[in-house]
């Protein structure tokens, strides 16, 4: 194993911790880490934040293990006090602010269900239309991350995705030792500029996983806080690659158990507001992989590593809801049904561990069930799926009296335009004699596809919300 620093420390702990140290894993790939002072307990400042003295505590860890993370902290700390000496005169920048009478994001975490759960909807009557839950009126969804740059392993990944039908892997990046900024030593693991530009030039897609990944969260060495984790990886992402727009968020696990978030990804977040303020989405950690359709969480969507090995066939009854099957069990007792999947994984020593590591083949196997499924499976991009939830949660879609020659729609939301423009799926039933159909918005044409149940044709046309009346003809 190379000598490990800086962001290995987030690289190579985040493997075996994040889970664990943000909530006691159900069943984690690694060991627990021993037990800790609690979050709550450590010395913090008024706003919750820790106290310098939260070192000693750490002295103590790094002097009883050598070659623990708390070591790797402790002699890293003078590196990255440098690196926020450089932030000093940070300020935090104005996020844009939404039209009139438009939201930001969805920020609450609903209690009760949104909508009712149900499945496909078949609008009887020509003209009538509906909003699908899932894009191309799929069943159910799931997405795919690998957190913590890996970059190493780039070269295998683009394997599994050709061995896999191709894989819309989102990369979650620590943004700070990109190129070896700060520690060129373990440049590597966080990979190039050149090389995400790439992966992006790809179709694949980057989002941000924090600054420094709770690498020292302490305000009292120069740490400028949760906005600035925010609103800066946010910067350098969308500076560095053409074209990128960076819209969601995933919550770092502290390789350093004290470093934490205090709440975690949970409403009460101590990070939350921050990242609420400058994204539109927020993906966690944890043990459960399913978020119910129709009671997402944007700021905290479920996602997990841990739990990969229980996600097919487990024997643990806590883990039967978490079983990817539900998605598409119909029952009126599972709220998973069409649900939206979520799973992540970190370093895979460039493929070797799919031959040998028990975890990492649980989760080869996710990603065959990912591609057995596809047929009912929307297997969208996290920040995608996260843009078309919202879009979907607040939309209304007015259908205009059929006429004979041209059917016609409006769809709008409550969301910000300029961030939520991901397509939606609208279902329109069509008239009988209609064998095609094409769409149109603003003179523009629309993807359309025609398909036919119990007879009837329906048409499935994109829609990006807000954008204007649509006309569907027959073709
Ligand atoms: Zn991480």
């Amino acid at each position: 194993m190379m000598k490990r620093t800086f962001a290995s420390l987030a690289l190579f702990a985040a493997a075996a911790l994040s889970a664990a140290a943000q909530e006691p894993a159900k069943t984690a790939a690694a060991p627990a880490p021993p037990a800790r002072t609690k979050l709550q307990e450590l010395p913090r400042d008024e706003k919750g934040f820790l106290k310098p003295e939260v070192w000693a505590l750490i002295e103590a860890d790094a002097k009883a293990n050598p070659t623990s993370n708390e070591a790797r902290a402790l002699q890293s700390r003078p590196m990255i006090k440098a690196y926020y000496a450089t932030y000093a005169t940070w300020t935090a920048p104005e996020p844009p602010a939404p039209p009139p009478g438009r939201l930001r994001n969805l920020s609450d975490t609903p209690k009760t269900p949104r909508f009712p759960l149900t499945g496909k909807v078949w609008p009887a009557k020509p003209g009538e239309a509906s909003v699908c839950l899932w894009e191309d009126d799929k069943l159910a969804a799931m997405s795919l991350g690998v957190d913590d740059n890996s970059a190493g392993d780039l070269p295998y990944w683009r394997e599994l995705s050709k061995k896999y039908g191709g894989l819309a892997i989102t990369w979650n990046l620590i943004t700070c030792n990109i190129n070896g900024a700060i520690d060129k030593g373990r440049g590597p693991s966080a990979g190039s500029w050149a090389a995400w530009k790439q992966l992006r030039d790809e179709g694949y897609h980057l989002v941000s996983h924090s600054v420094t990944h709770l690498h020292d969260p302490v305000p009292a060495d120069g740490w400028p806080g949760p906005d600035w984790e925010a609103a800066e990886s946010i910067r350098t992402l969308d500076s560095h690659l053409p074209g990128q727009k960076t819209k969601l968020f995933v919550y770092p696990g502290a390789g350093v158990s004290y470093f934490g978030i205090l709440g975690g990804y949970y409403p009460n977040s101590s990070w939350r507001p921050a990242i609420v303020k400058y994204y539109a989405a927020a993906r966690g950690g944890g043990g459960e992989a399913i978020n119910p359709a129709n009671q997402i969480d944007y700021f905290n969507i479920h996602a997990t590593t841990g739990s990969v090995p229980d996600l097919l066939g487990s024997t643990n009854p806590r883990m039967a809801s978490q079983n990817l099957n539900k998605l598409f069990d119909p029952d009126p007792k599972n709220p998973n049904y069409r649900g939206w999947a979520n799973i992540f994984i970190h370093f895979i020593n460039n493929g070797k561990d799919f031959d040998t590591n028990p975890f990492t083949i649980a989760y080869g196997k996710t990603l065959a069930f990912y591609n057995d499924h596809r047929a009912d499976l929307w297997t969208g991009f996290i920040d995608d799926v996260a843009l078309y939830g919202q879009e979907r949660d607040t939309a209304t879609l007015t259908p205009e009296p059929a006429g004979a020659a041209e059917l016609a729609f409006t769809l709008t939301t409550q969301m910000d335009p300029a961030v939520f423009d991901y397509p939606l799926t609208v279902k329109v039933r069509l008239p009988d004699a209609w064998q095609a159909a094409a769409a149109a918005q603003n003179h523009a044409v629309l993807p359309v596809q025609v398909i036919r149940h119990e007879g009837a044709p329906y048409a499935l046309v994109k829609v990006v919300p807000d954008r204007g009346r649509v006309t569907l003809a027959p073709r």
